[in-house]
């Protein structure tokens, strides 16, 4: 073979070592049918031996049952790490001790903290709780003070949409891991480079925690739009999903490639931790992380009920 054939011959995912490292993020499901979706993609999911798998927080702590519940059962049943998502809004410091003192007291360590969305009433901004926290910086400080959490927190490689300078963003996300938070998970991207120059950036501010890229495998691309704030989407990503609005299996075989498209240009950019908002479905992200050479690490049943 000459050099000049190499690159058509190797394989875009040929024999990769499966050294990466994965976490899994669930939405608390609303009804019955929800929550057996939920635990099926979880019982799937599981054997791949993620470093925690996290439930996020409906706006304005709407969820806050359900995800209290998901996480619990996560305790009870499985060997894996629960993290839960939890939001400032429309809640007292007092009340987000309440919260958290259940979750310290069910077993539960890892906390993703966030300020959360304002309710739409408000038009956009956020204001705090007269007795509440002002932003995530401010929820980390107070989670940290009231037990020793493993706290994750939000960062964004496309700036988030009130930050008043890419600049004020990054010293954001310093202050938030100076608070005590071990790691950040980004909002989901599309543009290796936004990311790449993002990391760049947050060295050179001494942010030497993980930033952790979240991977959303596209499966509406009007939802995408609806939950994109600042992520440009690419022309090429929408060409992708051409006409496959009413095709929903091609539409989810196209979005794991072009999700494995990006974890693969990650990978070889030096990224070994992938966390991936699974929509509560497990086949995507599975047929991903095979793709990047993980392979299942225990039996199915020995891990989730
Ligand atoms: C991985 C991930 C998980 C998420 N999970 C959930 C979830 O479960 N539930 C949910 O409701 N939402 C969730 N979100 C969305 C998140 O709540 C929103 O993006 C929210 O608008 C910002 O939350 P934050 O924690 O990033 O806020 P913050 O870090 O507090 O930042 C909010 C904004 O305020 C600015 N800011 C903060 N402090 C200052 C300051 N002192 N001076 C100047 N500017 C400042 C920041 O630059 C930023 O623009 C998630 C987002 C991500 C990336």
């Amino acid at each position: 073979m000459t050099a000049a054939q190499r690159p058509a011959d190797t394989p875009l995912f040929g024999e990769l070592p499966g050294d990466i490292s994965v976490s899994f993020e669930f939405f608390p499901p609303k009804t019955e049918k929800m929550e057996t979706q939920l635990w099926d993609s979880i019982t799937q999911l599981a054997p791949l031996a993620p470093n925690f798998v996290s439930v996020t927080y409906g706006a304005g702590g709407s969820t806050r049952e359900r995800t209290h519940a998901t996480v619990s059962r996560l305790v009870r049943e499985t060997d894996l790490v629960p993290a839960a998502h939890l939001t400032c809004v429309g809640a007292s410091k007092g009340e987000i001790d309440e919260i958290v003192d259940q979750y310290w007291d069910a077993g539960v360590r890892h906390i993703v903290a966030l300020r959360g969305d304002p309710p739409p009433t408000d038009e956009g901004v956020f204001v705090p709780h007269p007795e509440g926290y002002t932003c995530a910086a401010d929820l980390v400080a107070g989670l940290k003070a009231r037990h020793d959490f493993d706290i994750s927190v939000a960062a964004y490689p496309e700036i988030h949409p009130e930050a008043l300078s890419p600049e004020a963003d990054l010293d954001n996300l310093k202050r938030k891991i100076d608070a005590g938070a071990s790691r950040a998970i980004t909002q989901f991207f599309f543009s290796t480079d936004a990311y790449f120059r993002f990391m760049d950036k947050a060295l050179a501010a001494g942010i030497d925690a993980p930033i952790i890229p979240g991977i959303m495998p596209v499966t509406s691309f009007a939802a995408i739009r609806r939950m994109s704030g600042n992520t440009e989407i690419p022309g090429w990503l929408e060409t992708m999903f051409e006409g496959l609005d009413d095709r929903p299996g091609p539409r989810a075989l196209v979005a794991a490639v072009a999700a494995a498209d990006l974890c693969k240009r990650l990978y070889d950019g030096g990224v070994r931790d992938f966390h991936f908002y699974t929509l509560n479905k497990a086949e995507q992200t599975y047929a991903i992380c095979q793709l990047l050479g993980l392979r299942p690490k225990t039996n199915p049943t020995e891990t989730a009920a």
